[in-house]
């Protein structure tokens, strides 16, 4: 099982909580495309014995690319690299981008899953975020996008700032109302150097509400428990047979190729990672030489990560996968620093696997912190 992921670095505008690598300028959209195919080209021998389960068009906004180029940077996939017969092939889109005709050309071509970035609803919470489309048009999309795919997923934010309780469960029930197999939902973050930051600082926006958050976050379990959804990673919840098999792959620790600027990529040794500048990117794949920072990962880095990753999703810790990959020494460590969280319910045992209970779900990247090993 392994995925490509490929980075489209461009966006309308920038949405205000936003610190992903992307370019607002469209000039280099070209040479970009070109760039991205030459590093898949270059790239192949990298994942010579293995079989691409899923492609992943993130970004960014990829639904800014045409369908000739999306179909032309698929074909390049096809080329250079073994296929599986039933791929998942998603395209994280913008609800402004969902015109009739883009959704007819998705659904003709390989496409066969939609992410699709509504975060809510409301026209004032839109507007706060600096989100390039507005409550009609979210709306809108959905009513369409249903009608060509029935594999769709779409992003909610919660615990912005004034937005109530009532106003989370209507964009909760609004997502209910269109079928939706797959939603994946995230708290509000305020990360540094980004134009949310800067307004909270001046006093324009009211802080995040932490506790109002973790409410919002408990009503999303709730009510998309009782829809059928079930939670099977911290911000992801799906209908049986919709997971999302991309990132699936990826919480499990499954080797993925990370394609375009600022692109991470995992072969279950080393991580490496694309330089993030979209001129240097371009320049440097021009070379044909691939801008790329790689690191060898220690026995206690793939701990780590397994803890944190395991503790997020329904597949949990295997106790027993620890002391096979890592060591019994591993494991001890593993027990004794669950006892507390244990004792205190945020933890439990079950069936060889350490999960997170109701209570400690919305505190788990925390909890797994205290389980890390030091390098
Ligand atoms: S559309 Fe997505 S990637 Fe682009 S600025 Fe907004 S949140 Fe960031």
């Amino acid at each position: 099982m392994s995925g490509i992921y490929i980075h489209i670095p461009f966006c309308k505008q920038a949405c205000h909580y936003c610190d992903f690598h992307f370019s607002t300028s469209l000039k280099k959209k070209d040479e970009l495309v070109n760039a991205l195919a030459k590093e898949l080209v270059l790239r192949n021998d990298e994942f010579k014995n293995r079989i691409v389960e899923t492609i992943y068009f993130g970004g960014g906004t990829p639904s800014l690319l045409s369908i000739d180029e999306l179909r032309f940077l698929i074909d390049e996939v096809y080329k250079n690299y073994e296929v599986s017969e039933t791929p998942e092939i998603t395209i994280e889109a913008n609800p402004d981008d969902l015109t009739h005709q883009q959704l007819n050309d998705y659904a003709a071509s390989p496409i066969n899953r939609l992410s699709i970035g509504i975060q809510s609803f409301f026209e004032e919470d839109l507007k706060l975020m600096n989100r390039a489309h507005n409550s009609e048009e979210a709306k809108k999309c959905l009513e369409e996008a249903t009608k060509h795919f029935d594999n769709i997923s779409i992003d909610l934010i919660y615990g912005i700032p004034g937005m109530s309780n009532e106003r989370w469960i209507q964009n909760i029930e609004t997502a209910l109302a269109f079928n939706i197999p797959h939603i994946s939902s995230y708290a509000l973050t305020v990360e540094p150097k980004t134009a949310l930051a800067s307004f909270i600082k001046k006093g324009i926006i009211k802080h995040v509400d932490d506790d109002l958050a973790q409410e919002q976050f408990h009503i999303m379990i709730e009510k998309l428990r009782d829809a059928g959804f079930i939670h099977y990673e911290l911000s992801n919840f799906g209908k049986p047979e919709y997971f999302s098999r991309n990132n699936s792959a990826y919480w499990q620790g499954k080797p993925y190729l990370g394609i375009g600027p600022s692109a991470h990529s995992f072969d279950g040794k080393h991580r490496s990672w694309n330089v993030r500048n979209n001129s240097k990117y371009i320049n440097s794949l021009e070379k044909n030489i691939l801008p790329i920072e790689t690191e060898t990962l220690s026995t206690t880095d793939k701990y780590n990560e397994y803890v944190m990753t395991g503790l997020r999703t329904i597949w949990g810790v295997s106790l027993e996968k620890v002391e096979q990959e890592f060591g019994e020494k591993y494991k001890t460590y593993l027990l004794e620093q669950s006892q507390k969280h244990i004792i205190e319910q945020l933890l439990y045992l079950d069936d060889g696997k350490l999960l997170v209970t109701k209570k400690g779900k919305f505190l788990s990247d925390g909890i797994a912190s205290d389980l890390f090993m030091l390098n």
